[in-house]
């Protein structure tokens, strides 16, 4: 099939390479995010391969229609950004890669904890400047800490394992119940008590009308003073103006960030040479204790390699008519 693939990088371009010639499909790949504008590149195509910050809304979706595309086919898991209604009301189909390496995001997550907890990221800068002092460098152990995980999805249940081998008390909260997660001794609560309990919180679920801004001034509130907070989900979930005034006050202990509610119009480039207009992430850089990743927690090898066979064949499966295993569907 023919496949307009927006918002290339290196290394999509490699991953999908390597594998172009076992599926047969014609991609070119397009630079540019897609959005009103340049989604009539997409023409001459069938399918439209587009990535987390390739908003695709009814506007858009009407011109990929007139455009003939059939598919849409997301390089990632989540698909809060694609209006799925407007896309099914079109007859447009949607598939995702549901899960590609779950343990990417989860060792992403728990890398940000180590850095946080060790203070790796300001030790990287002082011994470079052969300051070996260790004053200020005071950690903190992971091993006995309650942990707290909001959602037992692959990710959430990946992230659990590996809280497990560090000896930590894992309480979680999922509108669905683990039975593997339960077995492997992972508590589950009420939302309220999890929040409460924690020491430290990671969040696995998705962006949803629900879990937006899940994190706000009064969850805050339920809080124990120091919680750390991890966020390697969607940017949405966290009411930052609310975090940033917790940092304030020292509720929030530290904070480590894969994703951020503006990232839209500031990840995946290099704006080294530019003046950030964003506010609050501007604000955010400020806290000796907050580090911001630009949504790379997916980036690996491993994680690459499987998003460009499931999408490939995502594809394929829709051109020769198979079930769409991956399809996302809304009741
Ligand atoms: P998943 O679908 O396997 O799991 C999501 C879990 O969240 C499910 O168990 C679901 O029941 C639960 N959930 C849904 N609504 C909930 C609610 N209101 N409260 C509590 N739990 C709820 O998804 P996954 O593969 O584990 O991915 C989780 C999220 O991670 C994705 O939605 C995506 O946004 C994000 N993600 C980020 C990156 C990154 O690079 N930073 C990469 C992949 C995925």
């Amino acid at each position: 099939m023919k496949v307009a693939f927006f918002s290339t990088k290196s290394y999509d371009r490699e991953s999908f390479q390597n594998h172009l010639q076992d599926f047969g499909h014609q991609i070119s790949f397009l630079d540019v995010q897609l959005d009103s504008r340049t989604v009539s590149l997409a023409e001459g195509h069938e399918v439209i391969c587009s990535f987390v910050n390739d908003h695709i809304q009814k506007g858009i979706l009407d011109k990929m229609a007139k455009l003939g595309i059939k598919l849409i086919a997301l390089r990632c898991a989540g698909y809060n950004q694609v209006d799925i209604k407007a896309a099914k009301e079109l007859g447009i189909k949607v598939v995702r890669v549901p899960a590609y390496s779950p343990e990417a995001v989860a060792e992403h997550a728990f890398a940000l904890i180590l850095t946080l907890s060790r203070k790796t990221h300001k030790a990287y800068n002082r011994v470079r400047e052969n300051n070996f002092s260790l004053e200020g460098l005071t950690g903190v152990n992971i091993h006995g800490k309650t942990v707290g995980v909001i959602g037992t999805g692959a990710i959430g249940r990946a992230f659990c394992r590996i809280a497990k081998g560090f000896g930590c008390k894992i309480l979680a909260h999922d509108v669905v119940e683990n039975e593997e997660m339960k077995r492997i001794g992972v508590t589950y609560l009420p939302l309220k008590e999890v929040f409460a309990q924690s020491q430290i919180i990671s969040l696995h679920c998705p962006l949803t009308p629900e879990t937006k801004h899940l994190i706000n001034a009064e969850t805050l509130s339920f809080m124990q003073k120091g919680v750390a907070l991890i966020n390697t989900s969607r940017g949405g979930l966290i009411d930052t103006k609310a975090v940033i005034k917790s940092l304030k006050t020292k509720k929030i202990g530290f904070l480590g960030i894969d994703v951020y509610e503006q990232e839209e119009h500031i990840f995946f480039q290099n704006l080294s040479e530019e003046i950030l207009q964003d506010e609050q992430i501007s604000r955010l850089m400020t806290f000796p204790n907050v580090l911001i990743t630009g949504h790379q927690a997916f980036l690996t090898k491993e994680a690459l390699e499987q998003i460009a066979l499931t999408t490939l064949k995502n594809i394929t499966d829709f051109e020769e008519g198979k079930p769409l295993i991956n399809e996302v569907v809304i009741s």
